[in-house]
Formats: C-alpha cells, sequence, structure tokens
C-alpha cells in the first residue's frame, strides 16, 4: 500500500495528498506532520513497532470540506486520492487515483467560497515586451484576459483583481519584475509550472479546442500573444487540477485597462473602498455603505462595478438611465426585488451541475430560480428601458423549470446514490420499483405473522443482515419446533438462523427492486441533469442578466433611500459638486448633521485647490467625498449631491494620512514619498489626485518644501496640470496662489468662542493662518497642563518669529516645575533672528573694530545653528 502510495504522492508533491482508506481520508510523513498541526487534529503513526514508524493523521471521509477549508485558508493544496473501486469487490489492493486537487483558486464548494467575492486563479505570461494576464473562477465560469507593456500596471491591475493564486512559469520566476509582483502578494498562493504549459501554438489550440471556435477573433484576444500564453497555462492547469473538461468555461472576456477608471491598491484602502482602513472588515467602507444587492451573484458583480468604474460616456449613461427608471418607479422595483430574493447562485450552481458536484436540493434551487424568472420579466418591461430587458429565448427555461418540477423531490436527500431524489408520478418503471420495495416491507411482516404462527415460537423473528440476507432467527431451545424446510444458516450462542426458499426468492425481487430503484433514480437524476448541461450556456447568460437587473434596481434602491440624485457626466474635465455629502460619514455621525460641501474643480481656472484647517475640521472628509463621488458616478450611481456634473476620470489616486507599514519594514515616510512619487509619475491632465497632510512625516521645514514642491508640480504637470485636492496644515502653502494661476485657497471653516473651537465643517474660500491644534488638543481630553504649557511655548515662538522675541525666552517661567529643554531649533529661522539683532543695533555708537566683532559673532551663531 506504501508502495502505491508514493507512485501517486510522487505526481502531487506540492500537495497535501488526502489518501482514502475506508472512512477515512489519511496522511502520511510530511503531510501528516503538517495537515496535524494545521487542523488541530492528533498526530499517530503507522507500523509503531518499526524502527522508523510512519508518521499519520486522518480526517473522517464525511467531515473532509472543513479541513479541506482550513488547509486551502492557508494557501495550500489538497490532492483528493480516492477508491476506485469497491473495497468489498476488489481483488487485492484497492485501485486509488487522485480525483481532483483542490487549490485557493481552484473551489467549487459553496463551503469553501465567500458568496459575494469571486475566488480568481491567475496566470501571468510575458512575450517579448508584452505582459499578460488572464484569470477565471471555476465555480462561476467568469474568464477574462488583459495585456499591457508596462509591468507596473499589470502589477497594480494583479492587485486590484485580488487573486487566491497565481500562476507562474519557472522562467517567468527568474524575472526581476515578475518576481517583485509576486513578493508584492506574499499572502497568495504561488504555484510554479513547466515553461511548456505556457507555450504560445499549444494555448492557442487548448483556448479554440475549449470554446469550440477556429479562431479567437470573436474575443478579441487574437492578436495578444502574452494574454494567450497565459489563458493557455490557466486552461493547461485547470486541467491538471480537475481532471476533467470545464464544460461552463465557454467564453473569454478580453478588456482594455484604459477602459475603467483605475484606483490603485493604496487608494483603494485609503478611499476605504472595500473594507476599513483600522481592520480590514467591511463595516464602515463604501461597499458596505451602498451595496443593496440582494443575489450572490449580484453582490459580486456590485463589488466589481465599484473596482471597474466606467470611463465611456455612454456606457456610464446607459446605467444611469436604467438607474432613474428604477428609481422613478419605487413599486416596480419593490416587485423585482422581491422576486430576487427566491433566485439563488444562478452562476455557481451551473458550473457546480456542469462539473458534476450536485445533489438534487441543487437541481430544486435552480427550480425556483428558473420559476422567477417570467415574474421578473414582466415586471421589468414596465420600467420600458431597453437594458432591462430580457432579450433571450425565454422558453427553454420555462421547459426546464417544468422538468425539474415533475422530477425531484423538494424533499431529497444530500446524498445521489441512495434513492429518494425523483417524485412519484414521473417514471412508470420507478413507481414499480418503489411498490415493489415498499410491499415488500409489508410482506415480510406478514411473512413473519404466519411464520409464528405456523411454528407456535413467539420469538421468532425476520431479519436482515449483509452477509445472509433476509433470514429467520428463532431460540436455540424451539430449534425441534422448527419445520423441516427450514434451513440452517448460522447458530449462535442462544440462537439458529434459518433461510427458506420462499424468503430468499422475495428477497432477491426486493433487494434487486432497490437496488434497482437507486440506480434507476441516479439515472434519471443524470439524464436530467444533462438536460441543464445543454442550457448551461443560457442560464450563465441570464444569471448575467440578473446580477445586472440587481446590481442596477441596488442603485435605484440606496439613491431613493438617501436621497441620491443623477449626477450629469461631462468630458470637459469639469468637477463639480454643489451639496455633496461623503455617503459613508453621512451614515456614521448619527445625530449630527452632515455639512454639504461644494467643489469645483477644472483644468483652467480651479485646477489645485489648496485646503487649509485645523485638524478635526473635515479637510479629508471633503477630500475623500470628491474621490468617492466621482468614482460613484463612473460606476453609474446617482450619487449624494444636489447638482453635479462629472468629468470622465483616467485614474484617482491619493495619498493620505500615514498608514503605519512599520510591520513591513518601511519607514512611514518613505511610503508617504513612494506614494508621492506614484501620483507624480503617473497622473495625467485627466487623473484627479488627492494629496492629504503630505510631508507630515519628516521635519517641519523638510515637509513644507516637499509640500509645497509638490504642489507646484501638480499645477505644471506636463504643461497642462492635474486637478488636484490638496489639504494641508502648513498655511504657509496658501502664498502658492500669488504665482501659480490655477491654484486657489480654501479653508474648512471654525469659529473661537470662550477659547473653545467650533467647528463648521464649512468649505470657504481664502486661506486661514491658524491651525487651532492646541484647542483641538483639549477637545481630546489632553490634561491641562500640557495644554497651557503648550500655549505658553506658542505665544513665544509667535513673538519670535515677529522678530521682538529673545531666544532664550524659551525656558519655563513656572518656577515650581523643572525648567525642561525645548527644541527651539525646530521652530527658529536664522534670518528671523539675524533681523530682529540687525534691528536692534545702534551703529551710530560703534566703532569700526566693533562692527567687524559683532559681524564675526554673527557669523559664528549663524553657523553654529546651521549645524
Ligand atoms: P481633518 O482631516 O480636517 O482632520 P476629518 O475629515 O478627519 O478632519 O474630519 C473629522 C470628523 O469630523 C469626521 O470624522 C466627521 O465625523 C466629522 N465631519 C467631517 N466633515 C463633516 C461634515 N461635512 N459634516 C459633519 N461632520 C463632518
Amino acid at each position: 500500500m506504501m508502495q502505491q502510495y508514493w507512485t501517486i504522492k510522487d505526481q502531487y508533491g506540492d500537495a497535501i495528498l488526502f489518501y482514502r482508506m475506508g472512512d477515512f481520508y489519511e496522511m502520511f510523513f510530511e503531510d501528516a506532520e503538517i495537515a496535524s498541526k494545521i487542523l488541530e487534529i492528533t498526530l499517530t503513526s503507522r507500523n509503531k513497532n518499526d524502527e522508523t514508524p510512519i508518521p499519520m493523521c486522518g480526517v473522517p471521509f464525511r467531515a473532509a470540506k472543513g479541513y479541506i477549508a482550513r488547509l486551502i485558508g492557508q494557501g495550500l493544496k489538497v490532492a483528493i486520492c480516492d477508491q476506485l473501486e469497491d473495497p468489498d469487490v476488489a481483488k487485492g489492493l484497492v485501485k486509488r487515483d487522485v480525483v481532483r486537487v483542490i487549490t485557493p483558486g481552484m473551489i467549487i464548494e459553496d463551503e469553501l467560497l465567500d458568496e459575494k467575492t469571486d475566488n480568481f486563479v491567475l496566470a501571468l505570461a510575458k512575450d517579448h515586451d508584452d505582459v499578460g494576464i488572464s484569470y477565471l473562477d471555476i465555480s462561476t465560469g467568469v474568464f477574462r484576459l488583459t495585456e499591457s507593456k508596462d509591468v507596473s500596471t499589470i502589477c497594480e491591475e494583479t492587485l486590484r483583481i485580488g487573486p487566491r493564486e497565481i500562476i507562474i512559469s519557472n522562467m517567468a520566476q527568474q524575472d526581476p519584475s515578475v518576481s517583485r509582483l509576486i513578493d508584492g502578494l506574499s499572502e497568495k498562493a504561488v504555484t510554479v509550472v513547466d515553461e511548456k504549459a505556457f507555450s504560445y501554438h499549444q494555448g492557442r489550440e487548448y483556448l479554440l479546442e475549449q470554446f469550440k471556435t477556429r479562431s479567437l477573433e470573436g474575443f478579441g484576444c487574437e492578436h495578444l500573444r502574452a494574454g494567450i500564453r497565459s489563458a493557455g497555462a490557466l486552461l493547461y492547469y485547470v486541467r491538471e487540477t480537475q481532471k476533467q473538461k470545464i464544460e461552463h468555461l465557454s467564453s473569454l472576456e478580453t478588456y482594455r485597462l484604459d477602459t475603467f477608471l483605475l484606483v490603485d491598491e493604496t487608494s483603494c484602502r485609503n478611499l476605504e473602498l472595500l473594507g476599513n482602513l483600522r481592520t480590514g472588515s467591511r463595516q464602515g467602507s463604501l461597499l458596505n455603505t451602498i451595496d443593496r444587492t440582494i443575489t450572490a451573484m449580484g453582490g459580486r458583480l456590485f463589488r466589481r462595478w465599484l473596482r471597474y468604474p466606467l470611463t465611456d460616456v455612454d456606457r456610464i449613461m446607459l446605467r444611469l438611465d436604467a438607474v432613474e427608471a428604477a428609481r422613478n418607479n419605487s413599486h416596480t422595483r419593490n416587485a423585482v426585488r422581491d422576486c430576487l430574493k427566491s433566485v439563488y447562485d444562478l452562476e455557481r450552481l451551473g458550473s457546480k451541475i456542469t462539473m458534476g458536484h450536485c445533489n438534487a436540493r441543487d437541481l430544486v434551487a435552480l427550480k425556483h430560480s428558473l420559476q422567477a424568472l417570467p415574474e421578473i420579466g414582466s415586471f421589468l418591461s414596465q420600467f420600458d428601458t431597453p437594458t432591462m430587458e430580457w432579450d433571450g429565448d425565454i422558453g427553454m427555461f420555462h421547459m426546464l423549470a417544468d422538468l425539474l418540477e415533475r422530477a425531484i423531490r423538494e424533499d431529497a436527500p444530500l446524498t445521489i446514490q441512495e434513492g429518494g431524489l425523483i417524485k412519484v408520478g414521473f417514471s412508470e418503471e420507478l413507481d414499480e420499483l418503489i411498490a415493489m420495495s415498499r410491499d415488500g416491507k409489508g410482506w415480510l411482516a406478514e411473512l413473519e405473522a404466519r411464520e409464528k404462527k405456523a411454528t407456535g415460537v413467539n420469538s421468532l423473528k425476520v431479519r436482515y443482515n449483509k452477509v445472509f440476507g433476509y433470514y429467520i432467527e428463532a431460540p436455540k431451545t424451539h430449534s425441534d419446533a422448527m419445520p423441516a424446510h427450514y434451513i440452517r444458516k448460522q447458530t449462535l450462542v442462544n440462537a439458529e438462523r434459518y433461510i427458506t426458499d420462499e424468503l430468499k426468492s422475495f428477497e432477491s425481487k426486493v433487494l434487486s427492486a432497490e437496488d434497482r430503484r437507486a440506480t434507476l433514480e441516479y439515472d434519471i437524476f443524470n439524464r436530467i441533469k444533462g438536460e441543464i448541461v445543454k442550457t448551461n450556456p443560457s442560464i450563465q447568460k441570464v444569471a448575467q442578466f440578473l446580477a445586472r437587473i440587481d446590481c442596477l434596481t441596488a442603485l435605484a434602491e440606496i439613491a431613493d433611500q438617501n436621497d441620491y440624485m443623477r449626477p450629469e457626466i461631462n468630458t470637459d474635465g469639469l468637477i463639480l459638486i454643489e451639496e455633496g455629502r461623503h455617503p459613508v460619514v453621512e451614515k456614521m455621525i448619527a445625530g449630527e448633521r452632515f455639512v454639504p460641501n461644494t467643489i469645483h474643480l477644472d483644468n483652467h481656472e480651479n485646477q489645485v485647490l489648496i485646503i487649509t484647517g485645523p485638524n478635526m475640521a473635515g479637510k479629508s472628509t471633503v477630500l475623500r467625498q470628491v474621490a468617492l463621488l466621482v468614482l460613484m458616478a463612473q460606476m453609474g450611481s446617482f450619487i449624494p449631491a444636489a447638482r453635479s456634473s462629472i468629468g470622465i476620470t483616467d485614474r484617482i489616486f491619493t495619498r493620505v494620512g500615514a498608514l503605519d507599514n512599520l510591520s513591513q519594514g518601511q519607514s512611514t515616510f518613505m511610503v508617504e514619498m513612494e506614494e508621492t512619487a506614484n501620483i507624480l509619475n503617473n497622473s495625467t491632465a485627466k487623473s484627479l489626485v488627492i494629496m492629504d497632510e503630505i510631508g507630515r512625516g519628516t521635519s517641519t521645514y523638510d515637509g513644507m518644501s516637499i509640500a509645497w514642491a509638490v504642489a507646484e508640480y501638480l499645477h505644471d504637470l506636463k504643461g497642462v496640470g492635474v486637478k488636484t485636492l490638496f489639504a494641508t496644515h502648513y498655511h504657509e502653502l496658501t502664498a502658492l496662489s500669488q504665482t501659480k494661476t490655477r491654484v486657489k485657497n480654501f479653508n474648512i471653516a471654525v469659529r473661537e468662542w470662550n477659547d473653545q473651537i467650533i467647528f463648521l465643517r464649512k468649505l470657504v474660500a481664502g486661506g486661514t493662518n491658524r491651525s487651532y491644534g492646541i484647542q483641538v488638543a483639549r477637545l481630546a481630553g489632553v490634561p491641562d497642563p500640557v495644554i497651557l504649557r503648550s500655549k505658553k511655548i506658542l505665544s513665544t515662538i509667535e513673538e519670535t518669529e515677529r522678530g521682538a522675541g529673545n531666544l532664550p525666552l524659551f525656558a519655563d517661567s513656572r518656577q515650581d516645575q523643572p525648567a525642561g529643554p525645548v527644541q527651539i531649533d525646530l521652530f527658529r529661522k536664522p534670518e528671523g533672528y539675524m533681523i530682529s539683532e540687525l534691528k536692534k543695533l545702534d551703529i551710530t555708537q560703534m566703532t569700526p573694530l566693533d562692527a567687524l566683532n559683532y559681524l564675526s559673532e554673527l557669523q559664528e551663531k549663524v553657523r553654529s545653528d546651521s549645524n
């Protein structure tokens, strides 16, 4: 057996081998050591008494899914090695082989998948200068491909896709740009396959064979060699792991990256699109706030719309038209959404059924979903919007639903081999068999009564076991009373077991009826499954259609609930948001009123807005709000703004706050500067840049200088500049508007009252010259002595800055406290000091020597300061 184990294990070296033995999956050697730790199960050993016992652990076959899920969750692969013949019948060692390899990116079981997230496996390939990626989700049949010449663009795209598993070739692995990408994805499972799997010709052949076409023109990728290499490698990998053809991968979607608004991974995190910054959970994210989809497939599409907002005006308009129609007709919308509640995950159901991993309950779920279609269709026609109407044939769904209704029992069991699946009345042959086995039970009871009477032995029983089949059992003490036609079969301590000819002929009838019944039900089930597989391409299409309807009506729903308005879309680069609100913050500040703000950005006069204001005033909120509203508009959503016109934007960049990346060994300042560099190098005139407190991570003057230069650079970028919102607490930056024509100053208004600060949250034109940091510190609960002391230091610094001060003034005047040294150098400008000293000088009273000495002293001072 161990020999057989090794032959199989050798082929699946990178997977944990689940080796089926009876009711268990056993793992051996290193696999057992790894798995027992992760699964927290006991590590035992086989051949305990040998010199080198074999480490081993096992999990019950029926509970395997949960254990597999945990291993997959750790990025491991599991090869399922099953018994290929019935152990009761097999001669010698039972034949075994791997029937499927489950990897993090190759999952179809609902239990192992998140309902509203795609589960992608991605392959990356190079062809000369081109880099191609393709990715698929076998649980839904989604299969996409894209290409670029720019590796960093592909890296960004890979992050946006968020694959669970990546496949590269052993050659590509050595490419520095690819290995950088892989390093950035440390949590994902990386599978290295032989370069041969990435061959262009073979890949193309695989694809043609899979889609049953003669060219790839129809999929828009015939000319994309790198893309074809990657897609071919994916198909190769699917075959290797699934051990079957994947019929439901029936098409491939090629897309161009510039047809979508790109929000890079950092900005996605900063803007809290899918998860919040603190914990990463969905709570408080944009997705969580605006996703009102009902079906699982709608949920997955909604997430995609959010990550892939459009850049094509016509496509955005089509979505907005549909949302508007659904918003204005709440009655019909509610009716549609009600119907959607009975639609199951058609994409995943279809895939499970085609791959043969389904049971009768999946078919019942499919039936309910299909039965909802006519009603949904009739409601949708009331919207009177062509994009909301199903233009395909609905007849075949009727027929299929009808077939399922007639055939499949609602209360069918989870297994499909033991009968109980098919309704009475569906098949005459089956009904006869069922009657036979049911009647058989009654006949047995009758026989028992009859024999008791005939023998006079009341304790006589008719029983069944696997070895003898049906038999009569009677206590030994009554052996003599047994009639001659009873054939003794077995003697127990207290009883004898007999068979009779009558019982045997009954047995063969009944047993075979039960067996035949189960087999027949299984056959019928498979026939029906075959019908579904034939219809599956249409089921997948209707699933995508329903997902779309779900998203559109969900957008209408949220617009209605939260008072969002339809944005205008323009291509002039204007971003005008009147009375805009932050969609998430407005929901979080329960009880408080969210103050709406108006923002006007364009490429002519109001391109770089410098927004000043104290901490906590609402700078970040207004910045993110603009980014989120642009993104929502381009995904086809209404937005929280009284009126708006959104210019098509190609990328949104953000540099927000100081994220703590120390765990990855990078300093916050370094991260900040890398992000800034990325923005400066990649933004275009059509981009929107959000800069929040850049330069905070270093010393004041460094930070301010960098912030200043960055703002200037963005204003002058490629001679045309880029729309930028620049929040800063360096009020000095407001001076930029004097030299740069398209810079405008704004601040978020606050009022001071009784030494308290009141936030008005209103964005107003003009700069500020105060930062109110101490008032904010008090609000935050900093103890009074610290507040008082900082006020004192502040006034001293301010005095010095005005040139009236005396430098050694920074000593504490309160005698009861030790006078701590203050880092005055940080605050002091040598020029200010010199000017104030010069002002004090009375030259008429000085000799030339005095003057020279003084000059030397001054020089000395300045030199030592700059050290
Ligand atoms: P800053 O970036 O200026 O430090 P934030 O944007 O982080 O300030 O805002 C601080 C808090 O103020 C937010 O968490 C929110 O609760 C509240 N806030 C911000 N903008 C508004 C607004 N327009 N209306 C009401 N509350 C707001």
